[in-house]
């Protein structure tokens, strides 16, 4: 009995595992989320219609803004403490220019390279957990009480 608490738990973890680090893995690889082989992007941030490997259908998934909006998370905390840094440091005002155009560029091509790693995460995650649009449910019609209501 005890074994077998002991090998189900083992299991347990073996596939949380998997759950979390292989869409993880494989989407920071930007490889298909069933096989692992296919590449996601045909250009850059632009799906493919399907996995060359496999056939997995990669229109059934949709990642929206979620990716924009993690990479502009994780980029303003990292870079935002420069744009208050630097204009109050002691220099000419062409180098302090020069270090806001250094500064912008930097920013923009951190974001840019996240992209893709963000998108093929989120993708990756969006199927290995079979997610979907929310769904809701009626309780009742108005003016009548839910069903199951006991008020
Ligand atoms: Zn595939």
């Amino acid at each position: 009995m005890r074994a077998r608490a002991a090998l189900s738990a083992r299991a347990g973890r073996a596939h949380t595992h998997i759950m979390i680090s292989q869409p993880i893995l494989r989407g920071l690889k930007r490889r298909c989320p069933t096989c692992g082989e296919g590449k996601l992007f045909s250009r850059y941030l632009v799906f493919r219609d399907e996995c060359a490997a496999c056939g997995q259908d990669f229109r059934s998934a949709d990642t929206a803004d979620g990716p924009a909006f993690f990479v502009g998370f994780l980029v303003m905390i990292v870079f935002a403490p420069f744009y208050f840094i630097l204009p109050m440091l002691e220099m000419a005002l062409w180098l302090k220019i020069l270090g806001f155009v250094v500064l912008l560029g930097a920013m923009v091509g951190t974001a840019l390279a996240l992209l893709p790693l963000f998108k093929g995460v989120l993708f990756n995650l969006q199927l290995s957990n079979k997610a979907e649009e929310a769904q809701w449910e009626s309780t009742g019609k108005h003016g009548a009480p839910p069903r199951g209501w006991k008020g």
